[in-house]
């Protein structure tokens, strides 16, 4: 009895021997693979790392390829397309316009009465309506017809019961987001088609003109005045609001600005020969570039699996439709070097399976046991639950992405700003103004900013604001206002038909 006591008390202290020295080994197997995510983060913070002298950099960088792009075509990675806008809207505007804004995946009509005061915008949205599938692959007249009707649609609904006749055909501002190469302020050529569209005969074809001939065989009657970008769009709104706005940058899906150029620099550099007055440049930035932009593998294997490697360069860095990506391909990274998410999952490989608002909800997840982020690597990335240190290295790696995303993006701002004399330092543009010298103040400047990314990603719209502080100093900083606009793109395009009409200020 007493042998058998002796055995089996041998027999607990050697299990328990081993399974002491399983743990030992689990825990050291653990604090080394805690130990190697944490050089993973460290390393994505010195790749990612925007401190203000590289900011300043990329400032310069943009005001350079500015000048490149204005000065030739292919000068520059930026495009600087010329708008012919010369005229934004001021408030004084009165008349009833349309809008047309031919989008990504929706397409959508609006209203605006102006009753010459700025603030009688009376706009009136027709719900989104998606276009259909197989109009984006179809031919110019079925696409066309097909928005020609919503506008005949949309225009007997809002017209109905009005006892006003219309006295003069009925303007309309267009919206088409596709580059263009504009032939006038109504006029111009696609370029290429993007975004899944590709109807053939259109390319190179009058964007305008296939609108115009489209309402017209729905006897509608109705004259396309503008022909704009989003970006113009917004600006125009801008202005309509405020009169010191001189750029609008939009940061949705994709990143573009556009902003007011000095007449002399537009001549100098296009060789025309007159304008009247300063002119909208769309400047298509998504596609700068600098050896300065602080560039990861990560940010190079998302290029190479894009469909378009060594484009839009600046935008992959900084847009919603990309900031999910890059955290998702840190994170398998970390999967596939330690444990500490588990076994790797399967769905770390697919490509935008993390989209950047279920990025941001991770981000600004304020719970205190981050059960946002908990719930998002389970039901997106299928990560079962994870334990809390490593919940926050995912906030960390979404802060590090974001706080890039929004210091370029400022930068970038700033760089616009600097092209034409309004960052208080005397620029490359020969800017005039010195902030505190007794007869040449600073003029406020205000910088219109639209889009998903910044409206809705607090802390993305915090490190931009933060940034714009830092490089333009505290000086400087509280002449720059950078001010949220709300659907410019459809109603800028409306009040650019205004400002375009000879009837709206008469
Ligand atoms: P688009 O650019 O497609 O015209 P928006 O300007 O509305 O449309 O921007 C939508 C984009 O903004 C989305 O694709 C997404 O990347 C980003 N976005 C939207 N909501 C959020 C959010 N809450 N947090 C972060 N990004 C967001
Ligand atoms: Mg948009």
């Amino acid at each position: 009895m007493g042998k058998v006591v002796v055995a089996l008390a041998a027999g607990c202290a050697v299990a328990a021997c081993v399974v002491a020295s399983m743990m030992v080994e689990r825990s050291v197997r653990r604090r080394r693979a805690w130990r190697r995510v944490v050089r993973l983060l460290e390393e994505l913070e010195e790749g990612c790392a925007t401190p203000v002298g590289r900011l300043r950099q990329v400032v310069d960088a943009m005001a350079v390829e500015m000048h490149a792009g204005l000065a030739s075509e292919g000068g520059s990675k930026l495009k600087m397309l010329l708008t012919y806008v010369h005229k934004l809207p001021t408030g004084k505007e009165r008349g009833t316009y349309y809008a047309l804004h031919l989008g990504g995946t929706n397409s959508r009509v609006l209203r605006v009465q102006l009753g010459g005061q700025r603030s009688t915008i009376i706009g009136r949205d027709l719900d989104r309506q998606p276009i259909p599938q197989n109009l984006m692959t179809s031919t110019s007249e079925e696409l066309f017809d097909f928005v020609a009707t919503l506008l005949k649609d949309f225009v007997e609904r809002e017209e109905k019961g009005s006892i006003t006749t219309q006295q003069e055909s009925r303007e309309l501002g267009f919206t088409f987001s596709f580059p263009v190469k504009q032939t006038s302020s109504s006029s111009g050529n696609l370029i290429k088609w993007t975004k899944g569209f590709s109807v053939e005969d259109m390319v190179g074809r009058d964007v305008s003109e296939c609108l115009q001939q489209a309402i017209s065989r729905k006897g509608l009657d109705m004259r396309v005045a503008v022909l704009v970008n989003d970006t113009v769009g917004t600006l125009a709104l801008g202005h309509y609001d405020d009169e010191d706005t001189v750029a609008a940058v939009i940061f949705g899906t994709g990143t573009n600005a556009c902003y007011l150029e000095r007449a002399d620099a537009i001549i100098k550099c296009q060789g025309l020969l007159t304008t009247s007055g300063g002119m909208v440049v769309n400047m298509e930035w998504g596609n700068f570039w600098s050896s300065h932009l602080p560039r990861t593998s990560y940010d190079i294997d998302l290029d190479a699996d894009s469909p378009n490697p060594n484009d839009q360069g600046f935008e992959k860095m900084i847009s919603g439709m990309y900031l999910g990506d890059i955290v998702r391909r840190v994170i398998l990274q970390m999967s596939q070097e330690s444990d500490v998410f588990g076994p790797v999952s399967s769905k770390l490989h697919v490509p935008f399976i993390l989209r950047t608002h279920l990025m941001a909800a991770m981000h600004e997840d304020d719970s205190p046991n981050l059960t946002e982020v908990a719930r998002v690597l389970k039901d997106t990335l299928e990560i079962p639950d994870v334990p809390f240190s490593v919940r926050r290295l995912v906030v960390n790696i979404c802060d590090v992405v974001t706080r890039r995303a929004a210091r370029l993006a400022a930068a970038g701002i700033v760089g616009i700003l600097k092209k034409i004399g309004r960052d208080g330092s005397g620029g490359i543009a020969g800017g005039k103004t010195k902030v505190g010298s007794k007869n040449k103040m600073m003029r406020r400047t205000v910088v219109a900013v639209e889009g998903g990314l910044y409206t809705d990603y607090t802390m993305f719209r915090e490190y931009l604001n933060e940034a714009m502080e830092e490089i333009l100093g505290e000086d400087v900083a509280p002449y720059v206002v950078i001010k949220m606009t709300k659907d410019g793109s459809g109603i800028g395009a409306a009040l650019l038909a205004a400002s375009h009409s000879a009837s709206s200020t008469g």
